[in-house]
């Protein structure tokens, strides 16, 4: 998944670019600025690569989900599903806006199961988020479905995959809104920052206001604004979009790359009895960012897991055990433990998780183990990766 591997000249000479200028910011200073924008240029560049009207950059992927809900009108008390395999930021996202996330299972594809989704939908119910973990996604379709039927928002958590699509359209333009996260450790890096993307021009719009304290960007050098509705600043600066425009330029390049590695891993593990990979739906094709794959049962995966590691074979992930992302170590979420005090329509919406059964989520994600493909490896490195481990699955 790592984009920071590849941090070059590209970046540099971008970066140097905003240094230059003097300007840092991505507003305003339109005459010290000569026609230097790069926040604007990288939001023009993924509108292109997306296939979408409309890109709002932002400083995380965690503003990113935030200002999408804020900008779709989503507020206190309103409830979001989104699956029990995740990273935090995702319900962080929800709670920062008074909402309530609706933790759900996931099934075989790692991320939310349909039906488990149609289970949770109630009257207060706004948004049905998947995440696309690890690269892939969940039967998009299917989610769409649901969503129409109960006049629901799609939005799509795509910080993971991005450069994945679903029946041929990019991943995070499938939904009425998606987002990516170009933090870094994603598949493409601004050192930090995030991005929206829609179709709709009227959450574009909000999210364009809603992202810099409410302001309407009206008129040139700011001179003319006013503030239609509250805001915030989740901003991202000139520095870190210059970064990400050189970054979305190797995109395809890096997911070839991926691919590539990945097919090489895929193919040995093939020769493992009762290894089974991840689901992907029938129209999605991932990002390669890690290959996952399921044990015949949890016993096993946690043996495996521990062989690899004493192997040397590193970034083989265990999420069952996971602190970030996955509902058994979210203990400030279960206990409700915040700072100040939780809104009264979050404290009365949040599930007792000491009574909810998500036994399906335990099945699949005990058995999981998710490897992170390395951009770095070369052929070679990654055929000798690939046997060690056949080697120690076999063994078990
Ligand atoms: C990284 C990530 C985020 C948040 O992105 P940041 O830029 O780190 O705030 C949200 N969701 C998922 C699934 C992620 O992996």
């Amino acid at each position: 998944m790592p984009g920071f591997e590849k941090f070059g000249e590209l970046e540099k000479r971008e970066v140097q670019q905003v240094l230059d200028s003097g300007v840092l910011m991505r507003y305003g200073f339109d005459g010290m600025r000569n026609g230097q924008w790069k926040s604007k240029e990288l939001e023009a560049k993924l509108c292109k690569r997306m296939q979408v009207s409309h890109a709002q950059l932002v400083s995380s992927g965690t503003a990113a989900i935030t200002v999408a809900l804020a900008s779709a009108g989503v507020g206190a008390g309103d409830e979001v599903i989104l699956p029990t395999f995740t990273f935090v930021a995702s319900f962080e996202a929800v709670l920062a806006l008074g909402a309530v996330p609706i933790l759900v299972d996931i099934d075989d594809t790692l991320t939310l199961c349909p039906q488990a989704v149609e289970k949770a939908i109630g009257p207060k119910t706004k948004v049905v988020m998947p995440v696309h973990m690890c690269g892939s996604m969940a039967d998009l379709a299917r989610l769409k479905a649901i969503c129409k039927t109960h006049n629901l928002l799609l939005l799509e958590d795509a910080c993971q995959a991005i450069g994945g699509s679903f029946d041929g359209i990019p991943l995070g333009a499938y939904g009425d809104l998606g987002c990516f996260s170009f933090d870094f450790v994603k598949t493409i890096t601004c050192g930090e920052g995030g991005a929206v993307i829609t179709n709709n021009a009227s959450y574009y719009t909000h999210a364009d206001h809603f992202s810099d304290h409410g302001h309407d960007h009206v008129g040139n050098d700011r001179g003319a604004e006013s503030h239609p509705f509250l805001g915030y600043n989740y901003r991202i600066s000139e520095l870190n979009a210059a970064v990400g425009v050189a970054q979305i330029d190797r995109l395809d390049n890096f997911v070839a790359t991926q691919k590539e590695r990945y097919a090489i891993l895929e193919n040995a593990l093939m020769e493992v009895d009762g290894l089974k990979l991840r689901s992907i739906p029938e129209k999605g094709s991932q990002n390669y960012s890690f290959l996952s794959f399921f044990m015949p049962n949890t016993d096993l995966a946690q043996k495996a897991s521990i062989a690899l590691k004493e192997a040397g074979i590193d970034a083989c992930f265990y999420w069952y055990d996971n602190n970030w992302h996955y509902y058994r170590k979210w203990e400030h979420l279960q206990h409700k433990k915040s700072l100040g005090k939780l809104p009264q329509e979050v404290l009365a919406g949040l599930q007792d998780f000491s009574q909810t059964d998500f036994s399906q989520s335990d099945h699949w994600m005990g058995r999981n183990i998710s490897c992170l493909i390395k951009l770095g490896w070369s052929i070679e490195e990654t055929q000798e990766r690939a046997n060690k481990m056949v080697e120690i699955l076999k063994r078990l």
